[in-house]
C-alpha cells in the first residue's frame, strides 16, 4: 500500500505534540516518544533545515511565515481545531497549504507554491466535525496527486462526518519526505531526515480484567458504582463512586479491584492508562492519583513547560514516597490544598496526578507559572533513605519527562524560582548540588553552560578556555561573563 488514511474521533486522541526530529529518523522518535501514530508535516528549506510557515511548539514560536493562514492548533486536544494561526493559534500550531477553509470550499480555486503543485506524495490534516483525519501517500506511487485531487479526496472523507457544515483541511509537507506509521503496519517510509513530524497517543481499548493492579479506571455507568467493604456482592455497601470519577486499582481479586475506599466490580471500569512507564533505570512509575473531586485536584491543564524540583522537607523515618501519596489523597492534604505530580524516594516513584493536570505546589497563586505549567517533583528526605539515591532516581524521572514533553535542561527548575522559598533545602544549601543533580537529569552543567556561553559570545579558541578555567577563580570569572547578557 503506498497511501493510509486514518478518521480518529478527537475524544480517542489522549495526546497530541509536534516533535522536532533532531537528525532522528522517523521510527527512531516514535520510539522514543512512544506514540501510536507519527506523519510527517512541517515544510522545512531544504538547504537550511529550517521550518517554514508559522510553528509552535508548546508555546514556543519556531517560524513565523509573517502571514496568518489555516492551520491545525491546540492546547489540549479537545480544542484541537483548524483556525488561522498565528493570529487565532493556541499553544500549538502549524500551518501549511490551505486545502479547505471557511471561504474555500469543495472546488474554490487553491493557492500554492509551484513546488507544491503537481502529482506527488502527501501529507494533510482534516478537522470534520469531531474527527481529525490524517492523509499520507507515498512519492512516485499510483497514489501520488495534485493538490486539487488531494482536497477532493479529503471532501469526500469529510462529508460523512461534516455533511452540510464547513470542512477545514491543511496541506503538510509533500514529495520524497512524506512518510507516515499509523500503526498496524499502516507505514510508508522514505529515506529522507524529515525536520519534524506530527504525534497522537490514542486511548487503548484495554481488555478489562487485564492485569488491573496498579492502573487507573473511570467509572462508566451512569448510575455510578457501588463500593463494597470485601471483593464481592456479599460484602457491604460503604459507599459509591459517580460516573466519571478516576480510581486507582491496587489489589484484585474474582473480577473486583481494590480502591482507596473500598471493592469496586472491574467491568464497571474502563482503564485510562498505557502502558506502565519506566524509567531508563528501570525504576517503573507506580500511579496512585489523588481522588478526583478532592479539592487539592484542581485539574485544569499543565502544558507541562517546566519541572520544578523541590524537597519534601520531612525529615521523619518512614516519610517515603508512597507516605506522602498517602498524605496527598486523604483529608489532610484536601485540607492543606497542597499537590504535586510525583514523590520520589530511594526505592520508588509514585505518580500522584496526571502530568497533563495543573497542581499546587508552587507558591505562586493558581495561575501562577510554577503551578499552572511545571510537572511538581518532590524528593524525599526522611532520615531512614539513602539521599543520593533518591536524587539519582529523581534524576531519571526528569530525563523521562524531558524527553516525554519535550522539556530543555533549562527549563528544569527549583522551587525557589517561582516564590523565593528554600526549596529544595538540602540542595541549595550544598555547594554543586544543583549543577550536579543537573548534570545527572543527562543536560550539561552549569559550568559547561558558562563555558560555551562565554566561548561562543567573546569567539575564544578551546585552549583560551581551558586555559581560564584552569585559573584558580576561572569557574567564578566563567559564570559572571556569562551572566553579562
Ligand atoms: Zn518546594
Amino acid at each position: 500500500m503506498s497511501k493510509y488514511i486514518t478518521e480518529t474521533p478527537l475524544e480517542q486522541i489522549v495526546r497530541a505534540e509536534l516533535v522536532e526530529a533532531k537528525g532522528r529518523s522517523m521510527s527512531q522518535v516514535k520510539t522514543a516518544v512512544g506514540c501510536d501514530q507519527i506523519i510527517n508535516c512541517w515544510f522545512y528549506n531544504m538547504s537550511t533545515g529550517r521550518p517554514v510557515g508559522n510553528l509552535r511548539i508548546k508555546g514556543v514560536v519556531k517560524a513565523n511565515a509573517g502571514w496568518s493562514g489555516y492551520g491545525l492548533t491546540w492546547d489540549a486536544v479537545a480544542d484541537m481545531r483548524l483556525a488561522l494561526v498565528p493570529v487565532q493559534g493556541g499553544e500549538n500550531y502549524l500551518s501549511g497549504v490551505e486545502l479547505l477553509t471557511p471561504s474555500r470550499q469543495e472546488g474554490a480555486k487553491l493557492s500554492y507554491d509551484a513546488a507544491y503543485g503537481g502529482r506527488r506524495g502527501r501529507s494533510a490534516a482534516m478537522i470534520a466535525g469531531d474527527t481529525l483525519v490524517l492523509y499520507c501517500s507515498g512519492d512516485g506511487t499510483g497514489d501520488a496527486k495534485t493538490p486539487e485531487a488531494l482536497r477532493d479526496e479529503l471532501a469526500a472523507i469529510g462529508r460523512k462526518y461534516e455533511p452540510s457544515g464547513t470542512l477545514y483541511a491543511t496541506g503538510w509537507d509533500s514529495g520524497g519526505s512524506s512518510q507516515c506509521d499509523f500503526g498496524g503496519g499502516q507505514k510508508i517510509t522514505s529515506s529522507r531526515k524529515v525536520a519534524g513530524y506530527f504525534c497522537l497517543w490514542l486511548e487503548k481499548d484495554e481488555q478489562k480484567g487485564d492485569r488491573p493492579v496498579g492502573r487507573q479506571y473511570k467509572v462508566t455507568p451512569s448510575v455510578g458504582v457501588n463500593i463494597r467493604s470485601g471483593p464481592g456482592t456479599g460484602y457491604s455497601k460503604v459507599g459509591a463512586y459517580a460516573c466519571g470519577t478516576v480510581v486507582a486499582v491496587t489489589a484484585a481479586q474474582g473480577g473486583w479491584g481494590q480502591t482507596a475506599k473500598g471493592w469496586v466490580a472491574l467491568e464497571y471500569l474502563e482503564a485510562v492508562e498505557g502502558a506502565q512507564r519506566t524509567t531508563d533505570t528501570g525504576m517503573k512509575i507506580r500511579t496512585a492519583y489523588i481522588d478526583a473531586g478532592r479539592k487539592n485536584r484542581p485539574g485544569g491543564i499543565n502544558p507541562c513547560r517546566y519541572i520544578t524540583i523541590h524537597e519534601t522537607g520531612n525529615k521523619a523515618s518512614g516519610a517515603d514516597a508512597e507516605a506522602h501519596g498517602a498524605y496527598l489523597n486523604s483529608s489532610a492534604g484536601e485540607a492543606d490544598l497542597v499537590s504535586w505530580h510525583y514523590t520520589v524516594d530511594d526505592h520508588a516513584i509514585v505518580q500522584h496526578l496526571p502530568d497533563g493536570e495543573t497542581a499546587y505546589h508552587a507558591g505562586d497563586g493558581k495561575a501562577g507559572t510554577g503551578n499552572a505549567q511545571s510537572i511538581g517533583i518532590e524528593i524525599c528526605v526522611n532520615a531512614d533513605g539513602d539521599f543520593a539515591k533518591a536524587k539519582a532516581n529523581a534524576a531519571a524521572l526528569v530525563r523521562l519527562l524531558m524527553e516525554e514533553h519535550g522539556i530543555p535542561i533549562a527549563n528544569v527548575v527549583q522551587h525557589n524560582r517561582w516564590n523565593g522559598k528554600d526549596c529544595p533545602y538540602t540542595i541549595r544549601h550544598t555547594a554543586g548540588a544543583w549543577e550536579a543533580f543537573l548534570a545527572l537529569c543527562g543536560g550539561e552543567s552549569a559550568a559547561e553552560t558558562d563555558r560555551k556561553t562565554v566561548q561562543e559570545r567573546f569567539g575564544l579558541a578551546d585552549e583560551t578556555m581551558d586555559y581560564l578555567e584552569a585559573y584558580k577563580y576561572g569557574a567564578d570569572l566563567l559564570k559572571k561573563l556569562a551572566e553579562r547578557g
